[in-house]
């Protein structure tokens, strides 16, 4: 990520990326934490949320709050039309070709767990074969485990490298005639690495295998093009880009959807219903049974507006800064070990230190004002592969600054100071 001719044309532009601006736009930031500035660096696990949001969560409670898509009544016609107008949004967002595409769920786990419910009832037999990577959140792991237990099927695993890469060569010898689906994190949460996407796609396609991508990690740092990377599936988390909490994008190429089951059953996702039998809804409403989290899904949609305002080239050329900057600095301190060094990198920068446990990192830092993520990372395989219990992850977002970095270094000197 650091050396290519792209990234150089990236920092120029980094140059003019007015920070302090943007810091305004959240004010959770300025406030101090244990009597030090908080310095949030956890936007792995939840970023920040800027004022647009929280007001338009706030119109909708004070001006229009009423449900979806039953009511004639003037309230329920304002929110028919801001949810659906979301929809469309985040259909030309992700550019998906129709908005039927793009299915409202509670977040990336939730999305996985709809097509590893779905897929499993629909068209998942005994012997069939699943492909996940080795570097795969518990989200992307544990539905298939359940449903491979449920249909007699097998989940195989790509192994990565000591950068923390996955192995091309052994996941194409796991692609076979068995294989049904691969599932894989576009950049993982614990590693930072971000995946060839579209080889690992290609080669999948080219064998009839279908794929899952999990983009809870990429969505806050890049512009996805769901139709360019030609994944079958695309899931993300609205609270991982700027957005409220409780809501998330499931995208899904038509003709997948159109042909797998219902997940749940319930009002909406229905056309016709007698005690016989019942005819489903059209897409993308056959996946979304009940009242949906109205107030949250036009949360969501301003914060992909503010994403968008900011612009993906400005956001990545500035945090591909961060990240190399964050990288340099924590290369000085002796005895810190990064845990996935992969070539291509987003988000996160993950380490151990000697002879200090994680967790004493994560408190220490933690009364010096910094947040960060200490543990697995709900990645306990990758922790396992690495042979350490947990690591420290510094998690980057475009509001985050090399002042914030360098208190991040001040403050790990001090516990090294502790611990010797
Ligand atoms: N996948 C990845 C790569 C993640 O980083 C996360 C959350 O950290 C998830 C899935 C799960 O996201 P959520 O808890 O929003 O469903």
């Amino acid at each position: 990520m650091t050396n290519t001719t792209k990234d150089f044309t990236a920092d120029t532009r980094a140059s003019h990326f007015d920070v302090e601006k943007i810091r305004k736009d959240f004010p959770i930031l300025q406030q101090e934490v244990h009597g030090k500035p908080l310095i949030y660096l956890d936007n792995a696990a939840t970023s920040q949320t800027p004022t647009v949001v929280v007001d338009a969560l706030r119109k909708y409670y004070f001006e229009y709050n009423s449900n979806v898509h039953r009511g004639v009544h003037r309230l329920s016609q304002i929110a028919t039309d801001a949810y659906e107008g979301t929809r469309k949004k985040i259909q030309h967002f992700l550019n998906a070709k129709s908005n039927e595409e793009i299915i409202f769920t509670k977040g990336t786990t939730d999305g996985i767990n709809l097509i590893a419910a779905s897929f499993g009832r629909g068209l998942i037999k005994q012997g069939d074969e699943i492909v996940i990577s080795a570097m795969e959140h518990h989200s992307n792991i544990v539905p298939w485990q359940m449903m491979c237990e449920e249909r007699g099927a097998k989940l195989r695993i790509i192994p990565i490298n000591d950068n923390g890469e996955i192995i091309f060569e052994a996941y194409e010898g796991l692609l076979n005639e068995r294989t049904k689906l691969v599932s894989i994190v576009h950049t993982s949460n614990s590693l930072g690495t971000v995946n060839p996407l579209r080889e690992i796609i290609d080669l999948a396609h080219s064998k009839g295998v279908p794929v899952l991508v999990d983009g809870a990690q990429a969505v806050p740092h890049t512009h996805v093009d769901v139709q360019a990377l030609d994944c079958d599936f695309f899931v993300f988390s609205s609270h991982k880009v700027f957005g409220p909490t409780g809501i998330g994008v499931l995208y899904g190429k038509k003709e997948w959807l159109q042909k797998l089951p219902p997940y749940q059953g319930g009002g909406d996702m229905i056309l016709n219903v007698t005690f016989e039998s019942t005819k489903f809804n059209d897409l993308p409403y056959k996946f979304e049974a009940g009242t949906p989290n109205i107030a949250d899904v036009i949360g969501l949609g301003v914060a992909i507006d503010y994403i968008q305002k900011v612009g993906y080239s400005a956001i990545s050329a500035y945090e591909n800064e961060l990240i190399r900057y964050a990288v340099q600095r924590l290369s000085e301190i002796e005895g810190l070990r990064f845990i996935g060094q992969a070539k291509k990198r987003a988000g996160a920068v993950s380490f151990v230190l000697e002879n200090v446990h994680p967790h004493d990192i994560g408190t220490i830092l933690d009364r010096e004002g910094v947040a960060v993520r200490t543990g697995h990372h709900c990645t306990q395989p990758v922790m396992q592969r690495f042979k350490v219990p947990a690591t420290t992850r510094a998690s980057f977002a475009f509001y985050n600054t090399k002042e914030e970095i360098d208190a991040l270094i001040k403050a790990l000197y001090k516990v090294i100071e502790m611990f010797s």
